[in-house]
């Protein structure tokens, strides 16, 4: 009798099934937040916009409260310098060689940290947004946000919360008396705003267009891959459920249960930075 090996070190259930799926070539991929984890990007819940620790930013919160508008900012504008200094991990590295050998299509993510393209891979999709970036409610003019952080920094030259009340992801807890020394910015191309990350907050709904061409991208595949999300919300559940109706066959990579685990042809259920090198190496990638 031999020791028993942990499952996921040596060779994780179903890694054979999911190499012969991606070695089939023309894969989509669907990425979520369990991919940038290994990068510190903390954990979002689906639709994006605030940080888990926190009740989760809506839609209607951020356009119709400035205090919570207020209170978004002085807490991105914290937490910025270490979300723009992530890099990508060995798993978007994978996902990249992958896409260079020929293997995959395009990429849809519903991360918002840019991390995909910054690895290399092409075609991505953001369909949540990006944080690399603002608009303007009023006007519409895009800006990069690096620029806002600039703005910001200038405007807000002794702001920030002490070393306590930063937690270990560079998320800051601002008590309401260290919100009130915070000055936003206005809009740089009208002066009014307000401004939004171009992300897709909870009670938003991802623009109609952008949803279409991710169903294009899907029927054009030969096979759906989907990486690090749990699928709890259905702006990524949805494209599961349309490849099961296509026919069109669909693995899951991630560390824990899934709710498209029924519908999947192949379940891995281990570390993605484990297992996505493994499969580029077993694809020749
Ligand atoms: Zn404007």
């Amino acid at each position: 009798m031999t020791a028993a090996l942990p499952a996921a070190v040596e060779s994780p259930s179903g890694l054979d099934e999911l190499a012969g799926l991606v070695a089939d070539g023309d894969v989509l991929v669907l990425s979520g937040a369990g991919l940038s984890t290994d990068s510190g990007i903390p954990d979002y819940r689906g639709a994006t916009g605030s940080l888990r620790r926190h009740t989760p930013m809506t839609w209607q919160t951020f356009c119709r409260d400035p205090r919570g508008r207020h209170r978004y900012w002085a807490r991105s504008f914290v937490g910025w310098p270490q979300m723009a200094a992530a890099r990508p991990n060995a798993g978007h590295s994978a996902v990249a060689r992958l896409q260079r050998a020929g293997l995959l299509g395009g990429v849809i993510t519903q991360n918002v940290d840019g991390l995909h393209q910054a690895a290399g891979a092409r075609d991505v999709l953001e369909l949540h947004g990006g944080l690399d970036r603002t608009v303007c409610l009023s006007c519409g003019d895009v800006a990069p946000r690096a620029e806002l952080h600039r703005r910001l920094r200038a405007a807000n030259p002794d702001f920030g919360p002490r070393a306590d009340e930063v937690n270990p992801d560079g998320d800051a807890e601002l008590p309401e008396e260290v919100l009130d020394g915070f000055v936003m910015v206005d809009c740089r191309a009208c002066g009014a705003g307000p401004l939004k990350p171009d992300v897709v907050f909870f009670g938003e709904t991802v623009p109609r267009e952008r949803v279409d061409t991710c169903f294009r991208m899907l029927e054009d595949s030969a096979g759906l891959l989907v990486l690090g999300s749990s699928l709890t919300v259905m702006s990524g559940y949805r494209f599961v459920l349309r490849a099961a109706e296509l026919g069109i066959p669909v693995g899951v990579v991630n560390l824990g249960p899934t709710r498209g685990d029924a519908r999947a042809d192949v379940r891995v259920d281990a570390p993605l930075g484990d297992v996505l090198p493994e499969l580029a190496r077993r694809c020749g990638a």
